[in-house]
């Protein structure tokens, strides 16, 4: 079965119930129906056909086998009159073995199934019969016994298998009753004696069936389970992962991301700008709003601050409790500062109230911005602390503003303001 199919089951809640109904049950009882009952024949069909196949070639091989040993070894005229209906055979057989190749209509499968083992038991039946004397009877059995080894092996419906029986019990029957050789009730009574042999096996086959749908009922569950269960870490791992308040990749999140970026080296091999983003004045806001207010501002920085970077490279993050930090990958010191002016002027542009500030009456940010160019090795947590450091000096500069911090290339640490 394909994994797209047991996706498809995963996800019915009809089939899940159905599963769990059947097996509920006692084993004898399981019955498959619809739409599971179809997943179990997609699910058996090769191995079942490749059973049949292998099945039908044996049985053509010991067919030739036999009658060109008899041309061999009986006398000619018996050896003559076995083969025209040991011919019958191998034709049957590759006729089997071409429809049963690739899935048909279940309707084509069972129908040339059961044609072609009538074919193949009248066949051995009637070998027997025309060369006559011993090898009458002796042939009869070996059909029989033909018989028992298909419904043994063949894991096809119940249906066709009691059909396939009643057909080599029927022949049996019907040429035992025309045996010169024996007499009307000891040919009823052996036909008796070979169909409560032949029934105890179609039982045994039942059985084999049932317990190989039970075991594709415990297969079903078993995905679900698993799906369900991989569903739910999922959904863990992203709580685990997010700030419940602004929905965004919280500290460990971020974590994550710097040290999948910087892959265990000294640097992130494209480069990488960082910008540690601090509301001023935020405790202010708190104290003359209210604590609901300043959620609802946090709230609006952050997508302000998604809405300003691009979505499937860059990562923003809630760092601290009004400290956002940015990500940009492969991005040099001048677009991370045009980057941290478009994030700042966008916040001051959100005219989210912030009365008591220092710098404004609404609320501001101050950005301060590390780069770490491709040819330079820089750790996450130095470039961070680079960020801090020019967020810092943002702050006691005024706030509201972009610092970058700068490393010269003789070493003397520098900052630069944008404003
Ligand atoms: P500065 O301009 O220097 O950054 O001043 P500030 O007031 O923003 O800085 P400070 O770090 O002193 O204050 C941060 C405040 O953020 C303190 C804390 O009460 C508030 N805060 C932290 N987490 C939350 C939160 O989840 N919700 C709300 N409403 N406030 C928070
Ligand atoms: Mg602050
Ligand atoms: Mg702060």
């Amino acid at each position: 079965m394909s994994d797209r199919m047991h996706l498809e089951v995963q996800d019915d809640p009809a089939i899940a119930a159905e599963v769990d109904r059947l097996l509920a049950r006692r084993t004898r009882d399981i019955r498959l129906r619809g739409e599971i009952k179809r997943l179990f024949r997609a699910r058996v069909w090769s191995q079942t056909a490749k059973i049949i196949r292998a099945w039908m070639i044996w049985v053509a091989f010991l067919d030739v086998l036999t009658l060109a040993l008899n041309m061999l070894m009986l006398p000619r005229a018996i050896a003559l009159s076995m083969l025209l209906p040991g011919a019958i055979i191998p034709p049957v057989v590759v006729a089997i073995v071409l429809v049963w190749r690739k899935p048909q209509a279940p309707w084509l499968q069972g129908a040339s199934l059961i044609a072609g083992m009538f074919l193949i038991l009248l066949s051995i039946a009637l070998v027997g019969v025309s060369a006559g004397g011993e090898f009458y009877e002796r042939h009869l059995n070996i059909m029989l016994f033909v018989a028992i080894t298909a419904i043994i092996i063949f894991g096809i419906p119940l249906a066709w298998t009691a059909t396939i029986a009643a057909l080599a019990l029927g022949i049996y029957l019907v040429f035992q009753l025309r045996n010169p050789g024996i007499e009307f009730g000891s040919a009823v009574a052996a036909t008796l004696f070979f169909a409560s042999g032949i029934f105890a096996t179609v039982a045994a086959r039942r059985i084999m069936t049932i317990l190989a749908q039970k075991t594709f009922l415990f297969e079903l569950r078993d995905r679900r389970r698993v799906a369900e269960l991989a569903e739910a870490n999922g959904r863990l791992e992203l709580l685990a992962r997010t700030d419940p308040l602004t929905g965004i990749a919280n500290r460990r999140w971020m974590t994550e991301t710097l040290d999948r970026l910087w892959g265990g080296g000294r640097k992130c091999p494209d480069g990488a700008a960082m910008l540690m983003c601090d509301i001023d004045d935020f405790k202010k806001l708190n104290d003359h709003l209210g604590h609901a207010e300043g959620d609802r501002c946090l709230v609006v920085v952050a997508s302000t601050i998604q809405e300003n970077v691009r979505r499937d490279h860059d990562h923003v993050a809630r760092y601290g409790g009004e400290e956002f930090l940015v990500l940009l990958p492969g991005v040099d010191e001048e677009m991370a500062i045009s980057v941290a002016e478009r994030i700042r002027k966008s916040v001051e542009a959100t005219a989210f109230p912030n009365p008591a500030s220092r710098v404004s009456r609404r609320v501001t940010l101050s950005i301060g911005v590390a780069v770490q160019t491709a040819d330079e090795a820089i750790s996450p947590e130095q470039l961070q602390r680079q960020a801090d450091a020019a967020l810092y000096l943002a702050k006691q500069t005024g706030r509201n503003r972009v610092l970058l911090h700068r490393q010269e290339s003789f070493g003397r640490k520098h900052i630069q303001s944008t404003r």
